[in-house]
């Protein structure tokens, strides 16, 4: 037979057999038919702080459904640590914006709707909220796109584990606690969840504070367990390299965001004189300014946020340029998607996290629902919702 025959007849056999609906619904083109948004305001907590931010006062969260024809919808949720105006913000973009883009768009074809997307919005953020809303959008196509082939997101992408390390963000700053028994009691309590490996924050006040809280954390700790530091961008060059020396010596695994994030030069000097790993990302926005600062050396850890780097499509372009340029790769903050995404990365090696999980030898397991498991329950939305 003439192998152009071949190929179609094969073809031609291959649609004859009967396929599980979920694969027909993917065959056939889907279309977006509307999206829907809750804005969530958490009741205040006692604050927490890292060398800049004050955390847990003004919560919020912008919930996302995209509806689609084929009966599947896609769930993706934007957190705010702080700044309760935030998510309103992000709301009005997807609700205004976003939503008259998408809409009669194929959801299974992503990069074309992120390159429609930037068209439209990028007079207004290419960088900041908007892209915290194409964000969320990406990703509730992904949860879409998952659904409708019955795998779970990181099966989708090509998966490479099908677990993730995890360490516990748990070493923060509090109001009253000169003697550090409420930073004590927060290590404890991770150890007791079963990490394996934890982040504190450093740079609020001067070196000997810094210095008393790491050996703290290590002596807790002990030796098998790994203490990152956080310094959020608190320092210029000079005072993050005498720092960052200070640290190495007593032996911390990584020295994350000691600069404010668009230093690029001074991360790559930083990278180039101290052995402790440099971790830097969460504060970066798009492939471009993750190239750059790839280019630059700037980094040995990067750690893309889900909301600011993009959506699955971005992060995943993100994490394969760092992967080409030898680095290692940890999420900046936790939850569904990022586990999904982590799970399809070789050189990704932590996902950022807190408080109680199942956690196996310091692991967390990926999720084996169809779709990202980004859905949350009615109950949590109607407890919260505002708008
Ligand atoms: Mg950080």
């Amino acid at each position: 037979m003439h192998r152009r025959h071949f190929l179609y007849s094969a073809s031609g056999l291959a649609v004859s057999v009967s396929l599980p609906p979920c694969v027909q619904a993917m065959q056939k083109q889907m279309k977006i038919t509307g999206l829907e948004t809750d804005l969530l305001k958490m009741p205040p907590r006692e604050p927490n702080y890292d060398a800049i931010h004050q955390l847990g006062v003004d919560t919020g969260q912008v919930v996302l459904r995209i509806t689609t024809d084929a009966g599947f919808t896609g769930w993706a949720t934007s957190n705010f640590g702080m700044l309760a105006g935030g998510p309103r913000v992000v709301q009005t973009i997807l609700e205004h914006e976003v939503k008259p883009v998408i809409t009669g768009m194929d959801p299974a074809f992503p990069k074309k709707i992120r390159a429609a997307l930037w068209s439209a919005l990028e007079y207004h953020g290419v960088t900041g909220v908007v892209q915290f809303a194409l964000a969320a959008t990406d990703i509730a196509l992904w949860d879409i796109l998952g659904k409708a082939a019955g795998l779970p997101v990181y099966k989708m992408l090509g998966a490479y584990r099908d677990r993730m390390p995890v360490y516990s963000m748990c070493g923060w700053y509090y109001d009253n606690d000169a003697d550090l028994s409420k930073y004590k009691r927060q290590i404890q309590t991770a150890l007791e969840q079963g990490y394996r490996a934890m982040k504190i924050k450093t740079g609020r006040y001067g070196v000997d504070d810094d210095v008393r809280r790491i050996r703290l954390a290590k002596d807790l700790a002990g030796p098998q367990c790994r203490v990152m530091v956080d310094a959020n961008q608190a320092f210029n060059k000079n005072e993050a390299l005498r720092r960052g020396r200070i640290y190495q010596e007593i032996g911390v695994f990584w020295y994350e965001e000691p600069l404010p994030p668009h230093e690029m030069e001074g991360y790559a000097q930083l990278a180039q004189q101290l052995d402790v790993r440099i971790a830097t990302g969460e504060n970066l926005y798009t492939r471009h300014q993750f190239l750059d600062l790839m280019l630059r050396r700037g980094a040995d850890v990067v750690q893309p946020d889900n909301r600011r780097a993009g959506g699955v499509t971005e992060w995943m372009e993100i994490a394969a340029l760092s992967d080409s340029f030898g680095l290692e790769l940890a999420s900046h903050g936790g939850g569904a998607a990022n586990l999904n995404m982590l799970c399809a990365i070789p050189n990704a090696i932590y996902m950022e996290t807190s408080g109680p999980q199942k956690i196996i030898n310091g692991e967390v397991l990926a999720p084996e629902s169809p779709g990202m498991s980004t859905e949350l329950p009615r109950s949590y939305i109607e407890k919260y919702k505002i708008g």
